[in-house]
């Protein structure tokens, strides 16, 4: 009866040392998140967690998986991803699981989709093989009140805003991000995005922002963050963290130094990066904002008025002059859907495929025609090494990708999407030494999940989530180029999501035991009502 009583109240104690296990890890090289060094351990995963750690574990297993040689860490969480629109085209997330990735924050740089709940319902309907969890994007929420007016929001837009940003952290939104180089979001001023991420902050959300400026005014950028987080009281956390421009090389002696900062005082900031020195936006950025408010009709009838024009090219011009560049080599077209022989060719040389002269003034008048027709997504080749690094060595700086699930073979999209952690552990782990692997692992990992509240990740502790990535420290590296960027990382031997084995020697098995992430908000509201 005694016996009885007690396995009732603790039926681990009783259960746990005979029990059966879903899979078994033996003989690795345990790297547990935390930041701590590695430990050679067993450990056991049962019913989607992590049952047991221990130096030795035998227990009966379903699967048993040899590790001797290898890392054990926990699956990485990438912080920074746009999945919106792309969820159905490889539900196996193929990119991010040989890259080591089981969950994804999506909901970035303003972008996200309005109806959160179902979103991530939709989600979890689909079954991808990674996990989930979004942000609400200020974006599609002034969009939505407002179009893409540029102009300040009325107090009733305001009202309307706020109630939107509050029933999609009720609905399990991490948080509430902004892009405010974009269209609409670069029209806000600093008062509508505190107001937001205070109803973010009501619901213990974070602030994620794509700043207005990575490149002459970044400090100034850095500034807004800051103020944000400190008048709504709100984490924040700056994506992709940057120098953009020639000119701006180095500067990363300035702004880490800020982040720094900030946290003495009080804030709790941290930062993000892709370990690249290209980045991947539109190439309508070349083009003055006010050129871009509207529609595509309205941004033609404007750039079709030959003044425009000229202001425009003279606008790009002096932009070119003072990254030192005598040409647009550095902007290369990733995908046009308006000319797909466009794709992987810089404006320079597009510029020279039409025949026209070699000449900067023709090549921003080449973007310009771009434009008109639809517009393309580019790569830009203008960050420095040194500000990669210098970034990378502070501590509370995690990786990111900024990418989305990819399609193999199609387009040519950034390698981030299918190389950053690889990249950070082959290029700057093993070969340069700039952070340890403990180190680079907890950025890709514990820090993550602190920061977006994933309380159950992150970590490989009993309890936890089993999301669990097998590594070969010596092989591990990214293949994808921007050249050829179809190519999957190599060295993540195996890739457990949520207890399923989705990996197994570097072959994805067509396993989706992904799910949705839920937010602060929506946790609480759903145990208050089982009570
Ligand atoms: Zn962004």
């Amino acid at each position: 009866m005694k016996l009885f009583i007690l396995s009732l109240f603790f039926p681990l104690t009783l259960y746990s040392q005979t029990d059966s296990c879903d899979i078994l890890i033996k003989n690795g090289k345990i790297i547990d998140g935390t930041g701590n060094s590695w430990y050679y351990g067993d450990l056991a995963v049962k019913n989607g967690k992590i049952l047991q750690i221990a130096r030795r574990i035998d227990r009966p297993a379903k699967k048993i998986i040899d590790a001797a040689g290898l890392i054990v860490a926990p699956g990485f969480i990438d912080v920074h991803t746009h999945l919106e629109g792309d969820e159905t085209k490889d539900p196996n997330a193929t990119n991010f699981i040989l890259d080591g990735v089981t969950t994804c924050i999506t909901g970035n740089c303003g972008s996200s989709n309005i109806e959160i709940g179902k979103y991530l319902e939709f989600i979890d309907s689909l079954k991808l093989s990674i996990n989930v969890a979004t942000l609400i994007g200020h974006n599609d929420v002034r969009e939505k009140v407002m179009g893409r007016a540029s102009r300040e929001a009325t107090p009733e837009e305001m009202q309307e805003m706020k109630g939107i940003v509050d029933k999609a952290m009720r609905e399990g939104a991490v948080g509430f991000s902004t892009g405010l180089i974009y269209i609409p979001g670069t029209y806000t001023k600093t008062p509508e995005i505190v107001e937001l991420a205070k109803v973010a902050a009501k619901y213990n959300g974070v602030y994620a922002t794509h700043m207005r400026n990575e490149g002459d005014s970044v400090t100034q950028a850095i500034d807004e963050a800051l103020t944000v987080a400190r008048e709504a009281r709100i984490p924040v956390e700056i994506s992709h963290f940057k120098l953009s421009g020639q000119q701006n090389w180095g500067r990363s002696k300035e702004t880490v130094p800020m982040i720094a900062a900030a946290r003495k005082e009080g804030i709790d900031v941290t930062i993000d990066q892709y370990p690249y020195t290209a980045s991947s936006t539109t190439i309508s950025t070349l083009i003055p904002d006010e050129i871009l408010a509207g529609t595509q009709d309205s941004i033609n009838a404007r750039l079709q008025n030959p003044q425009t024009k000229k202001y425009v090219v003279g606008y790009m011009l002096k932009k070119l002059a003072k990254r030192k560049l005598k040409h647009f080599s550095y902007a290369v077209v990733a995908y046009c859907e308006a000319d797909t022989t466009y794709n992987g060719k810089s404006v320079e040389e597009i510029n020279l495929m039409k025949g026209r002269k070699h000449t900067a003034a023709s090549e921003a008048e080449t973007v310009i025609d771009i434009v008109m027709h639809g517009g393309a997504s580019a790569i830009f080749h203008g960050m420095s090494e040194e500000d990669i690094k210098r970034i990378m060595k502070y501590p509370y700086d995690m990786f990111a990708c900024d990418a989305s699930i990819r399609q193999f073979g199609v387009g040519v999209p950034h390698p981030r999407g299918y190389g950053t952690n690889a990249r950070v552990l082959a290029e700057y782990v093993r070969e340069q030494h700039v952070i340890s692997l403990e180190e680079a692992i907890r950025r890709m990992t514990s820090l993550p999940a602190q920061k977006f509240q994933l309380h159950d990740r992150g970590l490989l502790a009993e309890g936890y989530a089993a999301d669990i990535i097998i590594f070969d420290e010596n092989k591990v590296q990214d293949l994808s180029t921007y050249q050829h960027p179809h190519a999957y990382s190599r060295g993540f031997r195996f890739v457990i999501v949520n207890g399923k084995l989705t990996v197994e020697n570097e072959k994805h098995l067509g396993i989706r035991a992904g799910r949705a992430l839920y937010g602060p908000a929506f946790q609480n509201n759903s145990s208050l009502s089982v009570h």
